[in-house]
């Protein structure tokens, strides 16, 4: 008994699979998954999807990374190598960008690079299409030739307390 209860049980669920089937092979305007490759070129992902850590650049080829290495201590396998120079500037030492190299093809695409970077210098991209014939292609120099660091624009003074009886007794800086 419990053997044909199990096959006609089977056979109802082979045939309500063959329904749906039928249904979207008739009308497949229906059809919600995507059609990748079809729809390359209309293809919109989602703004969180993470394809590849990239660092933007501004019309005037300026970056927001100041060289400060912690995107790299905080990669768990080696992904980013960050080469610096120092430079005078203003009769100060500063550390400038020469070189920031991303191995794409052992980065893990865990973020966590992006998470310790203070000023936002480093992103995530959405390609995803990375098939290459030599991983050597997959290593990248991610600030374009001839870049620089883009200077944050300093704040305005604090304006001095109107009541000079109310404020502290210290100069405004
Ligand atoms: S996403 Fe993760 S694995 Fe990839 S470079 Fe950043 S920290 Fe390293
Ligand atoms: S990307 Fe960010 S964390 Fe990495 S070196 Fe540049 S400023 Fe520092």
């Amino acid at each position: 008994m419990g053997y044909f209860s199990g096959f006609f049980k089977g056979l109802k669920s082979l045939f309500t699979g063959m329904r749906i089937t039928g249904k979207y092979f008739v009308s497949p305007g229906e059809i919600v998954t995507q059609q990748y490759p079809d729809n390359r070129d209309t293809l919109i992902l989602p703004q969180r999807s993470k394809g590849e850590v990239t660092m933007p650049h501004n019309a005037d080829n300026k970056h927001r990374c100041t060289a400060c290495g912690l995107c790299s201590l905080a990669c768990p396998n080696g992904s980013i190598e960050v080469i610096s120079r120092m430079e005078v500037r203003n009769e100060k030492q500063v550390k400038v960008l020469d070189g920031y190299i991303y191995h794409l093809e052992q980065c893990t695409l865990c973020g966590l690079c992006v998470k310790a970077c203070p000023q936002d210098a480093i992103e995530f991209g959405n390609k995803f299409e990375h098939a290459v014939y030599n991983r050597q292609n997959l290593t990248k120099t991610l600030n374009l030739p001839g870049s620089s660091l883009l200077e944050k624009e300093k704040k305005a003074p604090a304006a001095a307390p109107k009541d000079s009886n109310q404020g502290s007794t210290k100069e405004t800086i």
